[in-house]
């Protein structure tokens, strides 16, 4: 693919203002939630969500791994996804989540009860699943609907590689769009030629409207480290929980038209994916620096609600 769609796709990612973020999630359930045909990405690496919100399947040859279960109303998508492939929902043993947003976590606890697999996080992911979403400690806490808490989730350690079956899979932990946020990654080969796959966590700087990221130095200080991180992962083939936020459409459509697997394989995808997401998080602290001059000018106008926290 060209640089160009890539870095648009990618910069208007980075560059959701809060409120646009916060209201997609409200407003675009149906859009994200379309109909998809499941397919194969490369290798055992398989394409389950919905249109517009990534699930990952990782074929290990001993059981299945799937990355983020999606919204609460995606969950029957998936397995019919998998089912459709010639696989068993039964035979999904490893949930693993790139962060506990509604929009990635709210069906994982359905996956989770038709499958019997164990749920894989971070500490801080971990801790955010099993209060449905509703962690003070994010910075859009409030402001995201939440969803039926997981239970009994395993903590995988940063930089921990999972083996998996025959796969070996890594957690990168990226705090940044959430506390919990991870990267994970795995190799997949067709024949001999093997690929170095990424699940890159959003990394997309987005608050409730009364969090700043400049009152939080080291919050801040460690989702600079998680975006100079994915920048340098091995990167082959880059996957992201939003598939508009790497391009990953027009990818696939270039892959089945004419340019084949090379379509997909971008080694500096990381790179660009990283380089968006600091203008996106440098655009939020000048909004917030911007935002505080104009309230020393004026008195808040603007009363939020809060959502209401799961039972
Ligand atoms: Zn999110």
């Amino acid at each position: 693919m060209s640089l160009r769609p890539f870095a648009i796709a990618v910069l208007a990612f980075a560059l959701m203002s809060p409120t646009s973020y916060a209201e997609g999630i409200s407003t675009d359930r149906l859009a994200w939630n379309a109909p998809q045909a499941p397919f194969r990405i490369y290798g055992n690496t398989w394409y389950v969500g919905p249109h517009g919100l990534s699930s990952i399947l990782v074929d290990t040859g001993h059981g299945l791994a799937v990355f983020d279960g999606d919204l609460p109303e995606s969950a029957p998508l998936i397995e019919e996804h998998i089912r459709a492939l010639g696989f068993h929902v039964r035979d999904v043993k490893w949930i693993l989540n790139s962060h506990a947003h509604v929009d990635h976590a709210g069906g994982i606890r359905a996956l989770q009860r038709a499958s019997g697999a164990q749920v894989l996080s971070s500490v801080a992911g971990a801790h955010e699943l099993e209060l449905g979403g509703a962690d003070p400690d994010d910075p859009l806490y409030g402001s995201v609907p939440y969803y039926t808490p997981v239970k009994h989730v395993r903590v995988v350690r940063n930089g921990e590689t999972l083996h998996l079956g025959n796969a070996a899979i890594t957690a990168h932990y990226t705090p940044g769009h959430t506390p919990g946020s991870t990267a994970w990654t795995w190799i997949s080969c067709e024949g001999t030629r093997c690929l170095d796959v990424v699940y890159a966590d959003s990394l997309t700087a987005v608050s409730a409207p009364t969090f700043r990221f400049s009152d939080h130095p080291l919050y801040l200080a460690g989702f600079r480290r998680s975006i100079a991180e994915v920048a340098v992962l091995p990167c082959d083939i880059l996957l992201t929980p939003h598939p508009g936020a790497s391009g990953f459409w027009e990818r696939i459509e270039r892959r089945n038209s004419a340019a084949g697997v090379a379509a997909l394989i971008d080694a500096s995808a990381c790179r660009k994916y990283a380089a968006a997401a600091a203008a996106g998080l440098n655009a939020h602290l000048a909004g917030e620096h911007a935002g505080a001059a104009a309230a020393r000018a004026a008195k808040p106008t603007v009363v939020y609600r809060r959502v209401a926290a799961p039972r």
